[in-house]
């Protein structure tokens, strides 16, 4: 896996967990979101109600699994937690409905892979608070309404556009989560190094920031690879050479590209003279399969600008010239 991955594993989860804010108050960045929600929910308490369904919109890593625990915690109710993978029937979905405790928030992660006939089900839960449970097979079945407490649902997706309306419609609130500044990875760093017990300075951990790719997954996880280097080839302390130095070693270069974007980009500009060139001849130069030039590659190489999609094929832009420190062709104009 690419360090510069914004996704993670059950092995890095169990990682992060230790290092997830618990409280809006000490959730940095994500200002609209966070009093947005903060409003949601004092609302919510004052009128003594269980909140509007909410529902979080982003790319992975930028928290939306740490809002959902946060708003359990604001509104000191259990969570329950669990994801459309895993719902697959509506009888997946009907089990765990009908358990829920009165005001308990029920996380549904990449809500808009849940299965279709539990996508229905849902719909009624949230809007009535009620399940119609199936008994029986065939021509005899009978659907027996079963009353349900009040909950909350606070659904996350990387996708919000793929959610039918319906859906869409029984959120209450959307919070959409974007990447985040150096200032804010800045101090998510500086709380991160805090719990890890890790000596850290500030320009270590602005290099740090600098390379995260305005995600704070990442940023935790390349605090852990330069603490890693700093106990072993320093004094254990983050600071700004032993940042430049681990990043080096893991191929992350000053603005968060990894090998194999830069590989695109050399490949665009050495080879195409800055293209426009098609996916595929691209993806041969690299030596990687289209499909993973086009979908781990270029979303942060088109998002920051370095690369441009054309009807004509993919074209390096004059930042990428200038990142890789080559001078672009006259008459280039992309
Ligand atoms: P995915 O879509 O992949 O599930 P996600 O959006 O749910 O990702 P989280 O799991 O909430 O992201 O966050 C990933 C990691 O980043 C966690 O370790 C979390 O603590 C950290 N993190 C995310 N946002 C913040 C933040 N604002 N402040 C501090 N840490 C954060």
């Amino acid at each position: 896996a690419r360090v510069v991955d914004a996704g993670s594993d059950a092995d890095e989860r169990t990682v992060e967990a230790a290092l997830r804010p618990r409280r809006l108050a000490e959730f940095p960045g994500q200002p609209r979101v966070r009093d947005q929600l903060s409003l949601v929910l004092e609302a919510a308490r004052r009128r003594d109600a269980v909140p509007d369904h909410i529902l979080l919109s982003g790319p992975p890593g930028l928290g939306k699994t740490t809002l959902a625990m946060i708003v359990a915690a604001e509104l000191e109710r259990p969570i329950r937690v669990t994801s459309g993978p895993a719902i697959q029937h509506a009888g997946d979905l009907a089990a765990i409905l009908s358990s829920l405790a009165e005001g308990e928030v029920l996380f549904l992660d990449e809500i808009h892979r849940m299965a279709r006939a539990a996508e229905e089900m849902l719909y009624l839960a949230m809007e009535d608070f009620r399940v119609d449970v199936i008994v029986g097979k065939g021509p005899g079945a009978t659907a027996i309404p079963l009353e349900l407490p009040p909950f909350t649902v606070v659904g996350a997706t990387t996708r919000s556009g793929l959610l039918p309306a319906p859906l869409r419609d029984r959120f209450g609130f959307t919070g959409h989560l974007d990447y985040y500044n150096a200032v804010d990875l800045a101090a998510i760093l500086t709380r991160s190094a805090r719990l890890l017990a890790v000596e850290a300075t500030d320009d270590g951990l602005a290099e740090i920031a600098g390379r995260s790719r305005g995600t704070p997954r990442i940023a935790n996880r390349l605090l852990r690879r330069v603490r890693d280097y700093a106990q072993v080839h320093g004094q254990g302390v983050v600071d700004r050479a032993a940042a430049q130095a681990a990043l080096e070693l893991f191929d992350v270069d000053g603005l968060g590209l990894d090998r194999l974007d830069r590989g695109v980009l050399e490949a665009l500009c050495k080879r195409f003279g800055g293209g426009p060139v098609g996916l595929s001849t691209l993806a041969v130069a690299v030596g990687e399969e289209a499909d993973t030039v086009e979908t781990v590659a270029e979303p942060y190489l088109v998002r920051e600008g370095f690369l441009v999609r054309t009807p004509r094929g993919r074209a390096a832009s004059a930042l990428a010239w200038e990142h890789l420190g080559l001078t672009p062709p006259s008459g280039t104009s992309a």
